[in-house]
């Protein structure tokens, strides 16, 4: 286990944010290796600085280093993984129980959780197996659900009322094919933990006592790690998939492609795929939920006399009464013309709101009806206008 990162700076756990700036900026120069050529040791003690720098000088880090130590590195600093580690040591501490679900014991199998915390802790490759056996010495790692993942795409305004299909490349941890997940690979051999036995001492966080081998299970056999995974099962990949969007998407809107997630560790079920929408805005149609709106332009005479015009909307065209006398401004609504109803409900309207379209330019003709039209008010339009 390394040193103690305050001992390092040669700060006390109480120090300040700039006190321990002090300690590390006085330390850094006096082992920095340019002023030690050549020295092994001055180089080594550099890097231990940075190390306890690194995580004493972050709020975060070093409040999770002085509650788990030395794993708070291990879980990434990871809050989550923190505090599923804080969970199962107070289930501990309460006598037992299975605060997680997976693994394949009767008893309290301490690889479930380790796995979860440890199991995908960076590229790097924390062995499991490795930290038990050095730290708890308990059972070993069995197989862990593997995490969901959330993917983001893109939709235009009308794909995402239509439903469309889409092909994605997603990242994530796949299975490795060389030990189809197991972590294994080879013919079992006599276990060099236990050396046959099955049997090793606990010791450390659980307290000591004696249990199963953390490297064979108890069998007292075990295949050599997969060197592909680094024994964990799981290799980082990029898989293409198919995915299908439903019509009527939001932005928001999440599809779940079942086992399509991250895969387990040792041979763990996979966690699911959640497709996350963004849609697109439309420069005509604006959408609140499942209804729409837009706006629909007449002519002066449609408005007027009335008409039926011809309007798209997005299951096709249609043809829209606009009644004698409109108003500009007046909204007519086309029922079910919206967007479909994710929850399969019925699916929102259509909201038109007409726009009387004046000629920009009115020839001497339009110019002669429009006096005349002038003539035809009986009575004053802004007469209401009083404030
Ligand atoms: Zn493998
Ligand atoms: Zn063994």
């Amino acid at each position: 286990m390394a040193d103690d990162y305050y001992k390092i700076l040669g700060v006390s756990r109480t120090a300040s944010a700039e006190e321990i700036k002090k300690a590390f900026r006085k330390l850094a120069r006096k082992h920095h290796p340019d002023m030690n050529p050549g020295d092994k040791a001055a180089e080594e003690k550099f890097k231990q600085l940075n190390a306890a720098f690194e995580v004493l000088s972050d709020e975060k880090k070093r409040r999770l280093y002085d509650e788990f130590g030395e794993d708070a590195a291990r879980m990434g600093f990871d809050e989550k993984k923190a505090a599923q580690y804080r969970a199962y040591r107070s289930a501990q501490s309460a006598g037992g129980g299975r605060p997680f679900s997976g693994g394949g014991g009767v008893d309290f199998d301490l690889g479930d959780i380790f796995g979860d915390i440890f199991g995908r802790a960076g590229a790097g490759g924390v062995d499991v197996e490795e930290i038990l056996g050095r730290r708890a010495g308990a059972r070993a790692a069995g197989p862990t659900p593997g995490e969901d993942i959330t993917a983001r795409l893109t939709l235009g305004f009308a794909e995402a009322l239509t439903g469309t299909e889409r092909s994605i490349a997603v990242q994530r941890p796949g299975r490795c094919q060389r030990c189809q997940g197991s972590g294994k690979v080879g013919t079992p051999t006599t276990c060099s933990t236990c050396g046959g036995s099955g049997k090793v001492r606990r010791g450390g966080i659980l307290g000591a006592s004696s249990g199963s081998c953390p490297s064979c299970r108890g069998t007292g056999r075990a295949a050599p790690p997969c060197p592909s995974c680094q024994a964990t099962g799981v290799v980082e990949e990029t898989a293409r998939l198919t995915v299908k969007i439903p019509a009527g998407v939001h932005t928001g809107s999440k599809v779940r492609l079942a086992g399509q997630g991250a895969a387990g560790p040792r041979g763990g079920p996979p966690g699911d795929l959640y497709i996350e929408t963004q849609v697109t805005e439309h420069p005509l149609v604006r959408r609140e939920g499942d209804d729409l709106y837009m706006d629909l332009p007449v002519t002066v005479s449609e408005a007027m006399l009335g008409a039926e015009v011809r309007v798209p909307t997005f299951q096709g065209e249609v043809t829209v009464k606009v009644p004698e006398g409109s108003q500009s401004g007046r909204r007519m609504r086309l029922r079910g013309r919206g967007a479909p109803s994710l929850k399969g409900g019925t699916p929102g309207d259509l909201y038109l709101t007409l726009q009387v379209k004046v000629p920009e330019h009115p020839s001497s003709e339009a110019r002669r009806a429009a006096e005349e039209l002038a003539r035809a008010y009986q009575t004053d339009v802004r007469g209401s206008l009083q404030l």
